[in-house]
């Protein structure tokens, strides 16, 4: 099986809500999203996305994306889609770095290599748990109170897991706000829930240390992304004991082996995107099961391929390691295909995620919705 065609689409996905607020005055209202289809010779096609939270949250963007595809996809032509790594290493050839771009071309490779066995891609990855799959809201930065209804109404849907976002400059109300919005999100916590409090690299050292210090006694939450670089995480890490995340520092095998070296995370957010696509998400899967990792699956942002892929990488993941997993669709108001590949919702008396038993990652592409390839090689 040899890849014949590789088509490129363009999407813009408005945030759900208004205007999502992160960190350092970041606010994002639409993302750029860009899918990519590979075509077999056999007939079969597969599906990838890489849709980057707007240009400041990690170093990519969408054209970033598109022009990357644009080195890339010329090499890919005529390859077998399911030699994963020696594509990788292609990839590689092309372009250092850029794991969004690579990420989209990567997660249609092993959508159309499942579809020709046969089984979905999280029995490719290894085979799947039985685990419902636990949801994360996403609480953009607002009013402790107007966090804490937000908390409310993702409770309400069965929600259990939690990201708080934080990083309040010191005009807006610096620490003594932040440490009030996590005291807020917490305060209604229900038996089994869990809250991750996310700065987005957002926080000096001394930001959080005050930040903790107003924090109420035995308050159970995750520090994530606390600081935006690794001798600042690593300086934090040495003086408090709250459990760290790190997510935008976590890109690449490289810093999930960094991480362990310099023992500055207790766990990381696995993105599908960001980490490169799911050839490389396998392998630091995999060297975070080995040395006792949590990871958090989700992708920077996307639409149904996006979510696809997260669901089918996280049923792949021993429970004991697996933080949640992101519902990315949650954050955007516009649906780009049918998705059959995974089923939202009540399991018994759990609410979550589950993998379905189609082939691929089991996602139709609506073309009404993706209109014309903005690129396309053969
Ligand atoms: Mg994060």
């Amino acid at each position: 099986m040899k890849i014949s065609n590789i088509d490129v689409y363009q999407v813009d996905l408005p945030y759900a809500g208004d205007v999502y607020h992160l960190s350092g005055g970041r606010s994002f209202k639409t993302f750029d999203a860009t899918l990519v289809c590979v075509r077999c010779d056999s007939g079969l096609e597969g599906w990838g996305e890489s849709t980057p939270f707007g240009s400041t949250y990690v170093a990519a963007h969408g054209e970033g994306v598109r022009a990357g595809i644009q080195l890339i996809a010329p090499h890919l032509i005529g390859q077998d889609p399911r030699c994963f790594d020696r594509n990788y290493d292609l990839m590689d050839a092309c372009l250092a770095g850029h794991p969004h771009v690579k990420a989209a071309l990567d997660v249609a490779c092993w959508d159309v290599a499942a579809k020709s066995f046969g089984v979905p891609v999280c029995d490719l990855l290894g085979g799947r748990t039985d685990t419902v799959l636990s949801l994360i809201s996403s609480i953009s930065c607002d009013s402790p109170e107007a966090m804490r209804d937000r908390v409310k109404e993702f409770r309400a849907k069965g929600y259990i897991g939690h990201s708080i976002k934080i990083g309040a400059s010191e005009n807006e109300g610096g620490p003594l706000l932040d440490a009030q919005r996590i005291a807020a999100c917490v305060a209604d916590r229900q038996p089994g829930e869990y809250f991750l409090a996310d700065a987005n690299g957002g926080l000096s050292v001394e930001h959080a240390l005050r930040m903790l210090r107003l924090l109420p006694n035995d308050i159970d939450i995750v520090l994530e992304a606390p600081c935006a670089t690794w001798h600042e995480t690593a300086r934090l890490r040495s003086l408090v004991n709250v459990p760290i995340h790190i997510d935008e520092l976590a890109v690449s095998d490289h810093s999930v082996a960094h991480l362990l070296v310099d023992n500055i995370a207790d766990g990381f957010g696995l993105k599908i995107s960001k980490n490169g696509g799911l050839s490389q998400a396998r392998r630091q899967r995999d060297i975070a099961q080995a040395a006792g990792l949590v990871m958090s699956v989700q992708d920077t942002v996307g639409s149904e391929v996006a979510f696809a892929a997260v669901v089918h990488l996280a049923q792949s993941i021993h429970p004991k390691w697996l933080r949640c997993v992101l519902d990315t669709r949650e954050l955007v108001d516009l649906c780009t295909g049918e998705l059959s590949g995974v089923k939202v919702g009540r399991f018994d008396t759990l609410f979550g995620a589950q993998a379905v038993s189609v082939p691929g990652l089991g996602v139709s592409p609506n073309m009404d919705v993706l209109g014309q390839p903005v690129l396309s090689f053969s």
